[in-house]
């Protein structure tokens, strides 16, 4: 791992025994009954690592880029689905924290400090599916606030969060506003928001991301976030930073686990006849080499473009995408090799690797998609807007 300051390691001590003693007993069970990671989430509050992101000022961690990919690489070693969970509520914390009002940050922020408050993030819609960052959920001004409808699709945490970042377009006609996007944190008790569906992923399988509906909600005038009109602002100095180094935390943490089911069965399985292990055949070792260095190239991107993140430096961006692109490439490329090279036995037992194999394919679908970021890498390299 690389250098981490002795407070981030101690943070991802403690959540690597989580994952060890918690996650690793529940996962099986979790992904089985597409079940969300209730001991996981819960230990994982009461440990008060769910205050990573939150700000030192409301007694939070402070911790930026790096935390959340050393911290989300160590969960996603036992469970991706846990590791994306943990992942949401992070992201949601930082869009809250970056321009909280006094009542947001006692509201939203210290409770999260304290790890009483886990909250999530809702981009996604059925409509604009993959390009997420044009939603049609719309916030209209009331005498006392605003009035939310729409759907909001693979909403990570389902139910089980306490608040929800949620972007959304204004709907003043002939107003200058119109068409412009905002961002808003909503309570998950509102009258009018709705829960529907089940998730039954392929992977991912116990981050419970269902359909939220939300019918004629009247939200406090103090929950708009920034100004009106500051959604892709957020969208591309908090949310795609926070969110790509998250996910590309997640996904290295998953190619570490193939790799290391890879390593396991190809160390220790031998054959009847002729008494070898599988690792003393060249083709498999040479198999094996090319992983790690797979995997170890892109966790040297990985930390390095999060410390780019933390520091402000002006080619983060760039490095931030390639990240989270190139994390997502080398977790389904290592799931399939391990798969190849654990044999028929993993693939019959819907092993461990199998969860991790169908874990790894959420990489790509997962917005923005690696054909996206490539493109925006591609883009910002010859000084194109990115959209
Ligand atoms: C496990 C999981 C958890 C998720 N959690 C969250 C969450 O917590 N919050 C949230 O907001 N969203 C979440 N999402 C949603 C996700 O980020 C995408 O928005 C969603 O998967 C889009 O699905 P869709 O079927 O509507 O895609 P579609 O829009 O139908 O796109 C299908 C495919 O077409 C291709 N494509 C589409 N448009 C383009 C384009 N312009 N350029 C290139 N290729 C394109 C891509 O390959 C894409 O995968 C989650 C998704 C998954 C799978």
């Amino acid at each position: 791992m690389p250098n981490l300051s002795p407070k981030l390691r101690t943070l991802v001590g403690a959540a690597r025994d989580i994952a060890t003693t918690i996650t690793a007993r529940t996962a099986v069970q979790d992904d089985r009954d597409a079940r969300w990671p209730e001991e996981t989430m819960r230990a994982l509050r009461e440990a008060r690592l769910t205050a990573l992101n939150a700000p030192i000022e409301v007694g939070g961690h402070g911790e930026g880029m790096v935390g959340i990919v050393a911290v989300t690489e160590a969960l996603a070693d036992e469970s991706a689905s846990a590791a994306l969970c943990f992942a949401m509520h992070c992201v949601g914390t930082a869009v809250i924290a970056v321009r909280a009002t006094n009542a947001q940050r006692e509201r939203y922020l210290v409770p999260i400090a304290s790890g009483e408050h886990l909250t999530s993030l809702a981009l996604s819609e059925p409509g604009s599916g993959a390009i997420f960052f044009y939603p049609e959920t719309t916030l209209e001004p009331t005498a006392t606030g605003f009035r939310l409808d729409g759907t909001k699709s693979f909403v990570t945490n389902g139910s089980h969060a306490d608040s929800y970042v949620i972007s959304t377009a204004a709907v003043e006609v002939g107003d200058e506003l119109e068409g412009v996007f905002s961002c808003v944190v909503v309570d998950n008790d509102l009258p009018g928001l709705e829960w529907t569906g089940q998730w039954q992923g392929l992977g991912m399988r116990s981050n419970d991301s269902r359909t939220m509906r939300l019918s004629g909600v009247e939200l406090p005038a103090d929950r708009l976030l920034g100004a009106r009109g500051d959604q892709l602002w957020y969208i591309f100095e908090v949310i795609a930073p926070y969110f790509l180094m998250a996910m590309a935390g997640t996904y290295l943490g998953t190619a570490q686990a193939a790799l290391d089911e890879a390593r396991l069965h190809v160390g220790t399985r031998r054959h009847g006849h002729s008494g070898e292990l599988l690792g003393q055949s060249s083709v498999v070792s040479h198999r094996l080499g090319e992983m790690w260095t797979r995997v170890e190239a892109t966790r040297q991107l990985i930390y390095a473009a999060a410390a780019k993140g933390d520091a402000r430096a002006p080619d983060a961006l760039t490095s931030i995408l390639g990240a989270k692109s190139m994390a997502a490439d080398t977790a389904v490329t290592v799931a399939n090799e391990a798969m190849t090279l654990c044999g028929g036995s993993a693939y019959r037992d819907n092993s461990r690797l199998a969860r991790i194999f169908r874990d790894a394919r959420a990489s790509h679908v997962m917005g923005p998609t690696t054909d996206m970021l490539k493109t925006w890498i591609g883009r910002a390299l010859l000084n194109l807007p990115l959209l």
